[in-house]
């Protein structure tokens, strides 16, 4: 077996309301993308390719990858507009020899600092079963469906209902044949409003495959906007203390 992480840095955070992208803000004077690494590093992960931003690829192999001595860094490229253009651009960057049946692919946001190494492992596990896994938790409010106009329209039953985390990791060959599927269609499925937002719906549409939901926390959040850098340093306490 061999796994390869896709850890994505290349969005720019517009929610976060601050003109340094969420995954280079510091969180107890370390760049939120020093801890997402470290994670991996010391997972059973295998190699990493990183994908930052335009003109950013110098800047994390000096002051984060090498700063911080991360030695399963194996590429820096740089993303694109969308965040499924920044997954493409980093599949396209792993070896053709590890393609192969038996290699499994871990796509991951940058801005979630706290997908621990057991996460990531029990979700490689859950990958070698099912070919394809998300890590996410059962919601614990109700969820309501609105409609165009702001009213509820629907209360899909809770206990069935999970918010969708990363790592999501699938078979190579299953992502990438999926994501060179999107690619083909991306114009078709911009006129149906179809929005991809994470990698499950990927394979969801473009193979047969059903994707597992396995466990992650409710720690592994996505810094999104400013009061999730306050739970974040709250986090970061309690592990210190
Ligand atoms: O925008 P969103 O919160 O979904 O971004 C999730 C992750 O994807 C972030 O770590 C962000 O840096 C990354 N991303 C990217 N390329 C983009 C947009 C987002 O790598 N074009």
């Amino acid at each position: 077996m061999k796994t390869t992480a896709i850890i994505l840095a290349a969005g720019q955070g517009r929610r976060m309301g601050s003109d340094t992208a969420k995954q280079f803000l510091l969180l107890s004077g370390r760049p939120v993308l020093y801890y997402t690494l470290k994670n991996f590093e010391e997972s059973i992960v295998d190699e990493i390719v990183l994908v930052t931003g335009e003109g950013q690829a110098a800047y994390c192999q000096k002051e984060i990858v090498e700063a911080y001595g991360f030695s399963k860094v194996k590429k820096i490229v740089t993303g694109g507009k969308e965040r499924y253009h920044s997954v493409a651009k980093g599949l396209d960057a792993i070896d053709d020899d590890i393609r192969d049946a038996g290699h499994y692919v871990l796509i991951h946001d940058g801005a979630r600092p706290f997908a621990t190494p057991e996460m990531i492992e029990r979700g490689i596990g859950e990958a070698r079963k099912y070919d394809a896994c998300v890590l996410g938790m059962p919601v614990k409010d109700t969820i309501k469906i609105s409609d165009e106009e702001g009213f509820a329209a629907d209360t899909p039953k809770r206990s069935l209902v999970w918010q969708i985390q990363t790592p999501q990791i699938f078979a190579c060959s299953l992502i990438k044949k999926a994501y060179g599927e999107l690619l083909l269609r991306e114009e078709e499925l911009l006129r149906k409003g179809i929005a991809i937002t994470d990698d499950a719906i990927v394979v969801e549409l473009f193979s047969g495959k059903r994707v597992r939901l396995v466990e992650g926390s409710y720690q592994n959040i996505k810094l999104t906007t400013p009061e999730d850098l306050k739970t974040a340093e709250g986090f970061l306490d309690s592990f210190a203390g």
